[in-house]
């Protein structure tokens, strides 16, 4: 049985009727541009071969039932118009913010019976919340013909993580899932939503982007996401500018002695020179990507890691040991992705040099005495997509 005859099986035996369809969402690695989403800065993600499909059918009575193949317990049972923020309900809090989401906006979806499965990695930094929530969101925009664009389905999966969930996020992850194409990394302005698929075709050029899980996830990282976030905004106020998207890159060195001179904490200087250069590292990787020159995107991803590392520092002691250890072996370039403290890194290597380095990283965990990293080739792939059958 293929893998969506199976969800379609499971799906009849656990609600009694066959879904309408099937539709998928990808994980996503960032390639460059890290917390520079909040600043309305540039990001570079691309979309994994790992996705969470979701078999839904349409309901009209009110009634919401979720249930994923992935975690204990049964069927979550909610009613369209009782959905509240910050109610709880556990995993199921992200398809149900979705439904809270479109219905909060004015869409009229009056109810579903959902049942999803993912292969992406939960909690490693790859987006398995966003992939939950942009197949929800376009399935329910497929069968109740809500007419909205792929961006605009990421944005509400947002507001779902955000409102809903109670998770601070930008929208980089919905919108890579959403949005990314097979072979490509998504360029993404997230000021206004510019955007323009970056030809990444890494086998082309003999080449693979490794993924590093640590398969650790410090809880130091609870609070950062929000101190950072304040700290650039800190900046940006410092500065007279709206957000640090506006202070461009030729200007950060006068900034930074500005924000000193003005006693600024030093801790908003390093923010601000991290947020600044790493929107400068994404336009630099793009003018390489787009001249054929990904070898040389290596070096800015090294850059890239050590300014998260030292002025950002959202790095941890596995990651960093990832990059150094990959370097060593002889990659091109590593940095962590995502929001750091654990989660994911990414290595940029040739294909023949990928086994050993792979095998390098994980000799270095185990001589640390790490957990074994998880450790397997990002192929740039597709954004959402219904699966079958033909609407
Ligand atoms: P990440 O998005 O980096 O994987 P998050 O903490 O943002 O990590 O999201 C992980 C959460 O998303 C899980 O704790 C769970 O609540 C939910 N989730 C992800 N995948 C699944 C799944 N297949 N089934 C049910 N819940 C899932
Ligand atoms: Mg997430």
């Amino acid at each position: 049985m293929t893998e969506n005859a199976e969800l379609t099986a499971s799906f009849t035996e656990l609600y009694g009727a066959a879904p309408e369809g099937i539709w998928a969402a990808p994980g996503r690695v960032n390639l460059i541009g890290e917390y520079t989403d909040f600043n309305d800065g540039f990001v570079m993600p691309l979309a994994l071969p790992h996705t969470a499909r979701a078999a839904v059918a349409r309901r009209t009575d009110g009634v919401l039932r979720l249930h994923s193949t992935d975690v204990p317990g049964g069927v979550v049972s909610l009613r369209v118009d009782e959905l509240a923020p910050h109610s709880g309900h556990g995993w199921a809090a992200y398809p149900a913010g979705v439904v809270w989401a479109l219905r909060d906006a004015g869409h009229p979806v009056t109810g579903a019976d959902i049942q999803l499965t993912s292969t992406v990695p939960v909690g490693a930094g790859l987006s398995s919340s966003a992939a939950l929530e942009v197949v929800t969101a376009l399935a329910l925009n497929d069968l109740f013909a809500l007419g909205l664009s792929a961006p605009e389905l990421a944005v509400l999966g947002q507001r779902a993580e955000n409102a809903f969930v109670g998770v601070p996020c930008g929208v980089m992850d919905q919108m890579a899932s959403a949005c990314c194409t097979e072979g490509h990394a998504l360029y993404l302005d997230t000021r206004d939503l510019t955007q323009r698929q970056v030809p990444f075709d890494l086998a082309a050029h003999g080449l693979q982007l490794l993924v590093v899980d640590t398969r650790v996830k410090h809880s130091l990282g609870d609070g950062a996401y929000a101190e950072r976030r304040a700290g650039c905004e800190a900046g940006a106020r410092a500065l007279g500018i709206g957000t640090l998207r506006d202070l461009p890159y030729e200007g950060l060195d006068a900034a930074l002695d500005a924000l000193a001179a003005a006693g600024e904490d030093e801790s908003v200087v390093r923010y601000v020179r991290h947020v600044v250069s790493d929107n400068h590292r994404v336009e630099q990787v793009i003018a390489l990507l787009d001249a054929g020159e990904v070898r040389a995107a290596g070096p800015v991803l090294n850059e890239g890691h050590v300014s998260l590392r030292d002025d950002l520092r959202v790095s941890c002691p596995e990651l960093d040991l990832v990059v150094a250890s990959a370097n060593a072996a002889g990659a091109l370039g590593a940095r962590m992705t995502g929001g750091g403290f654990g989660g994911s890194a990414i290595v940029l290597v040739e294909e023949e040099a990928a086994d050993a380095v792979a095998k390098s990283v994980t000799e270095a965990f185990t001589s640390a005495g790490f957990a074994t990293p998880g450790v397997f080739p990002a192929v740039p792939s597709a954004g959402a997509r219904r699966l079958g059958p033909a609407a």
